[in-house]
């Protein structure tokens, strides 16, 4: 680490102690050269996430667009905000799991599942204006392969 007073590069830490949170580690450290000390803080880099579209296009994820297709399918539902910070992260969770490129259907998909087990009219908005999909067959091709996939496995009552 180049030292903030002479340049040198040659230091050694003095101090090494979790900061904001456990979020990162701060560490005092001695230019070897001058002898000043100074501070650094070691951050885990948060891992870019890319949505790849239908045709190919390729754009950042964005939570808050995310967040805001799930808050127009739940308006007007019992659906609270909560919740839709809920499954918003749930969705995102499930996104950076499949992550660095995840597919836009994954995300509609996983979606379109958390709103269907809390609103069947929030669900069936965003499924009419889900735009991940080309035609209406291939939105329905992809619902029972969601039905599938969700169907319970026995009840247990
Ligand atoms: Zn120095």
């Amino acid at each position: 680490m180049r030292c903030p007073f002479c340049s040198a590069d040659d230091d050694k830490v003095v101090d090494s102690r979790p900061a904001d949170d456990a979020a990162a580690v701060r560490r005092r450290r001695e230019c070897l050269a001058c002898g000043k000390r100074y501070t650094t803080y070691e951050r885990v880099e948060e891992l870019p996430l890319v949505v790849v579209k239908r045709a190919g296009d390729r754009v950042p994820f964005d939570p808050q667009k995310l967040r805001a297709g799930i808050e127009h399918a739940a308006a007007g539902s019992a659906i609270d905000d909560a919740a839709i910070d809920a499954l918003a992260h749930e969705v995102e969770e499930k996104a950076r799991a499949a992550g660095p490129d995840v597919r836009s259907d994954l995300i509609g998909l996983a979606v379109l599942e958390g709103l269907r087990q809390l609103d069947l009219v929030s669900y069936m908005r965003f499924a009419s204006v889900y735009k991940g999909f080309d035609t209406v067959d291939d939105f329905e091709r992809e619902l029972v392969e969601l039905q599938k996939s969700t169907a319970p496995k026995g009840r247990q009552t």
